[in-house]
């Protein structure tokens, strides 16, 4: 049987890195949430991204909008949290409810304290490979591979989904000098994906559908990572079929308790990052 790793075990170290980290300066980081309308799923999210905050000390700064904002009155309201100087990041809760328009809010975010990462400045910093703020997940997902001490400069890295949070951000950081994978990006146009997904040394599934990744995708020894969250009938299950992968996998992240507490930690090492990195500003 592959070995399980354990997300919310490696989040609590994150977070208690962090902590330590607060508890020496001579300040306390803000992080500021945004949450737009009432959909259940976002205020769980974003109150679980809170809760973590408080429990490493950094300040949540929480404004609940209704869903009736304009864009103007949004933007506002980004605008304010920039010019704040207690506020060291912005995260506003994606999806956005009716009209309102997430990619336009989010490019209103001082790129400083872009702490999701999904600003187009930061995404091209990553794309230039120079430092800067780096979305949540796909740094999540490195973190858990580098706790583990599972190699990724030379492996063959194969990630299911090509969207701007997850699969492509990812791409370029696994390819990135330092993690220096060798990198395949699959889609719902690849053709003959289990011949594509059983060259991976790491095998990443960003898909959003529930149990894509079979027996027939692994190759064995592989490690296995879900970063899929499906809500089903069965509860929350992941991309991977658990069940049947974790044989063959050499290593795998369950879901719940892989990526998703991953993705929490990494957003508080960002606010840090951020806080200290405006902080030291001229
Ligand atoms: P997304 O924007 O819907 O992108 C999904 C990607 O997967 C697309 O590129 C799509 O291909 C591809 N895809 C879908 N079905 C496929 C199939 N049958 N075969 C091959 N490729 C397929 O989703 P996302 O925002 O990246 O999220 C992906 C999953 O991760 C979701 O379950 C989401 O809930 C989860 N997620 C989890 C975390 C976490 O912290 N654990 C964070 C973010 C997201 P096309 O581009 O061709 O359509």
């Amino acid at each position: 049987m592959g070995q399980v790793l354990n997300g919310k075990m490696v989040a609590q170290a994150v977070k208690d890195e962090v902590a330590a980290m607060v508890g020496s300066l001579d300040y306390q980081p803000g992080l500021a949430t945004v949450l737009v309308g009432d959909d259940p799923a976002s205020h769980s999210y974003v109150k679980g991204k809170r809760r973590d905050a408080e429990e490493v000390g950094i300040n949540s700064i929480h404004h609940e909008v209704d869903a009736s904002v304009t864009q103007e009155e949004l933007i506002e309201l980004v605008e304010t949290l920039n010019a704040d100087d207690s506020v060291d990041g912005i995260l506003v809760q994606l999806p956005l409810p009716g009209d309102l328009d997430g990619e336009v809010t989010v490019e209103t975010i001082d790129p400083a304290k872009d702490v999701d990462g999904l600003h187009p400045f930061s995404l091209g910093k990553l794309m230039l490979g120079r430092p800067g703020l780096r979305p949540c997940t796909p740094s999540g997902v490195l973190r858990i591979l580098d706790h583990y001490g599972i190699e990724t400069a030379g492996a063959r890295a194969v990630i299911v989904g090509r969207s701007f949070l997850v699969g492509r951000p990812l791409a370029m950081m696994l390819s990135e000098r330092g993690a220096d994978s060798t990198v395949s990006v699959a889609h719902s146009r690849t053709e003959d994906l289990p011949s594509v997904t059983r060259e991976a040394d790491i095998l990443i599934a960003a898909a959003g559908s529930p149990g894509l990744i079979g027996a027939e995708h692994v190759r064995p020894g592989a490690t296995v990572i879900d970063v899929g969250v499906n809500r089903t009938d069965a509860g929350l299950v992941g991309d991977v079929d658990f069940d049947a992968v974790v044989d063959i996998a050499g290593a795998i992240t369950p879901v719940p308790g892989g990526v998703g507490p991953m993705t929490r930690a990494m957003l508080l090492v960002n606010t840090l990052r951020a806080a200290k990195a405006r902080r030291a500003a001229p």
